[in-house]
């Protein structure tokens, strides 16, 4: 009898584990609570307008080409372990393997009123509301007046918090001519506890970003902590208040709480361990990949990235295939191939390589990084018919 094998969730790990089980010839089910793959790295441009929130998206069952490939539309509530159930709000999925890659959530920090009163760019739904709530404030603006309504508050400065800011100064000068509002009067803050922006890139290019994203009109506050949020108001460490229309953190994320709930050993940030095959610590039988995963490489853990999920998803597949087929599994090997920060549909810094990039060749390396993941994913078909819609060309 063939075995049962479930993938939950179809972001970058689990799309690439179920486009390599099909390779495999392995029948499976792929379970997410989308019809619908998404760019979560994109997600920054769909919330500034660039593009309609829909061009960041593949159909699921666009991507499946096997009559043994399964799609179910359906949303995690729990997994029980011992009798190999995933609980899901329209019913149960038993498996003999189970492929967790259901991503991440917000992490808070427990920030008195952050979760009620900011929103997050978390995935389509959540960029189409930043986008529209943006356009509501300046709508509002038009009736009253009141500059609180032009007032955009991002709090984090990590690559999510930064792509966003220069995402939003792009669209800002566009909404601004949309309805007749001087520039002037519109004031986009980065707020970040630590001394400076974009921690990940070096120092060198933090300060050409910085030096960018300021003369586009944001204004960057480093060593500045959010210490609490009422609706409408960010309190900053110091005492100080900022009143804004919109409040969106970026301030950091933690793996999905369905593994701490289902009882697997997990770190700080709530991802699950696994050993050098992506395998759980815990259970042989599951496997575990993307930002789910706890795994470490010379003793540090691998940061929740695209990159690594991608890099994943095939290990992932391939390890399951050799399990059931009592063949030996392979060990995973993160390749870091650099990190890439795009300020705004032209510029950009990173390094690729360990090469430093930086302006047009920067905003340029981003657009080559997205067609190889289409190519990736769905090959030569997905990689033209979507690059005129993700790609800035
Ligand atoms: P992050 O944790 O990398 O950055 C969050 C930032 O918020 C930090 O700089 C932190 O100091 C700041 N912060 C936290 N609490 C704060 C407070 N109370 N007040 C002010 N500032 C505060 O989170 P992220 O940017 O969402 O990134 C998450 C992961 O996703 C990372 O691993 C990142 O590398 C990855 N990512 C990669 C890309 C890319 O490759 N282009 C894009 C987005 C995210």
């Amino acid at each position: 009898m063939m075995a049962n094998i479930l993938v939950l969730g179809a972001g970058y790990a689990g799309m690439m584990t179920a486009t390599t089980l099909e390779r495999n010839n392995e029948a499976f089910t792929l379970l997410n609570n989308h019809p619908y793959h998404y760019f979560t790295t994109l997600l920054h441009e769909a919330a500034g307008g660039r593009r309609e929130p829909m061009d960041y998206t593949v159909r699921i069952t666009d991507l499946l080409r096997k009559s043994t490939s399964k799609f179910v539309q359906d949303e995690v509530v729990s997994i029980d372990r011992e009798k190999r159930v995933v609980r899901c709000k329209s019913g149960d999925q038993s498996y003999d393997y189970l492929i967790v890659t259901i991503g991440w959530i917000p992490e808070y920090f427990g920030i008195p009123g952050m979760k009620e009163n900011s929103l997050v760019l978390r995935n389509i739904d959540t960029a189409m509301e930043i986008r529209s709530h943006i356009e509501r404030e300046f709508r509002e603006y038009l009736k009253d007046n009141d500059e609180r309504h032009l007032r955009i508050v991002v709090g984090g400065a990590g690559l999510t918090g930064i792509e966003l800011v220069g995402e939003l100064l792009d669209w800002i000068p566009k909404l601004c001519a949309q309805y007749d509002i001087p520039q002037s009067q519109v004031d986009l803050q980065n707020i970040e506890a630590m001394p400076s922006i974009l921690p990940v890139v070096s120092e060198q290019l933090r300060e050409v970003a910085a030096r960018q994203l300021t003369e586009k009109g944001a204004r960057l506050r480093t060593n500045t902590k959010l210490v609490s949020v009422d609706p409408g108001v960010v309190h900053l460490d110091g005492d100080e208040t900022v009143e804004a229309g919109t409040i969106i953190w970026t301030g950091g994320v933690r793996a999905n709480p369905v593994l701490t709930d289902a009882g697997f050993t997990v770190d700080r940030r709530g991802r699950a361990k696994v050993n050098e095959f992506l395998q759980s610590v815990d259970d042989s039988h599951v496997f575990i990949g993307g930002d789910c995963a706890w795994f470490e490489e010379d003793g540090r853990p691998l940061p929740p990235t695209a990159q690594f999920a991608t890099q994943m998803g095939p290990v992932l597949a391939n390890n399951v295939t050799s399990l059931i087929h009592g063949q030996p599994m392979q060990p995973f090997q993160g390749h870091n191939l650099g990190t890439l920060a795009s300020l705004g549909s032209e510029l950009g810094v990173g390094n690729m390589m360990g090469v430093p990039v930086q302006g047009v060749i920067g905003g340029l390396a981003k657009e080559v990084s997205k067609i190889k993941y289409l190519w990736q994913l769905g090959g030569v078909r997905l990689a033209v018919d979507k690059t005129a819609e993700v790609v800035h060309l």
